[in-house]
């Protein structure tokens, strides 16, 4: 997406920085959904252009982002040039985002959880993690000005640890879906690749259950997980979420 919401607003409120397009629409789609239905500004960085896939040419994959973005409702997407497959945390990487840092000015970054089964996603924490750093420093120019985001939060889907919290996504679930299946080069049923992605049918399986029990540990029926490095804050214990017993 090239629309610059940004003339309006001089900041977004929740960033998702991930390795690949297609990542965000699995992890924290729902997410962005429930904070956009709140009125609040979403944006993606994606930091590859799938150049590596099995399936689909990188402008496929490009248009289908666009796609995605739009069923998500979110202000700006874009995707910066990192290989494919061998994301480096670099400082040259980090300058690159520490420019969409600047630009956009999120209060809140998600990133991936830091330990993954894909090096790039755990490269990605990383990176991340480093590039919200690097903005914050006055003597790091870009040209902008410094800006350190508020929270960053880490999507933790695909890794086997206890998240920290959970986002109900239950009235959200059915357009998270429709904004995956919107990579039709990747998802849609076909020969190439078959016998390394699993059918159409088996991707809403998975994806629902996975949702499902996430939601089941909070008490909703769909949710999305999220671990935080920080001890949270309480300042009313009447009104904690999640019933205990
Ligand atoms: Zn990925």
């Amino acid at each position: 997406m090239t629309a610059d919401p940004l003339h309006d607003r001089p900041s977004i409120d929740v960033l998702a920085i991930a390795a690949h397009r297609d990542d965000v629409e699995q992890t924290c789609g729902g997410t962005l959904l429930r904070m956009a239905s709140r009125g609040l500004l979403t944006a993606i960085l994606d930091l590859t252009q799938g150049e590596a896939g099995t399936r689909g040419t990188a402008g496929d994959r490009a248009r289908e982002a666009d796609e995605a973005a739009r069923i998500l409702g979110v202000s700006w997407r874009q995707a910066l040039d990192l290989p494919d497959g061998a994301i480096e945390n670099s400082l040259e990487n980090r300058i690159k985002i520490v420019r969409v840092l600047r630009l956009l000015r999120p209060r809140v970054v998600i990133l991936p959880y830091w330990q993954a089964r894909h090096p790039d996603h755990a490269v990605v924490a990383t990176l991340g993690y480093e590039a919200c750093f690097l903005s914050g420093l006055t003597k790091v120019d870009t040209g902008a000005g410094p800006h350190r985001p508020f929270k960053i939060v880490y999507a933790s889907l695909y890794a086997d640890v206890r998240p920290s919290f959970i986002v109900d996504i239950a009235p959200f679930i059915q357009q998270r879906h429709a904004a995956l299946m919107a990579y039709r080069s990747q998802y849609v049923n076909q020969a190439a690749g078959s016998s390394l992605f699993v059918p159409e049918e088996e991707i809403r399986e998975r994806t629902f259950a996975e949702a499902r029990h996430y939601g089941l540990l909070a008490g909703v029926r769909y949710g999305e997980p999220f671990v935080q490095k920080e001890v949270g804050l309480v300042d009313d214990l009447t009104l904690l979420p999640v019933q205990s017993i």
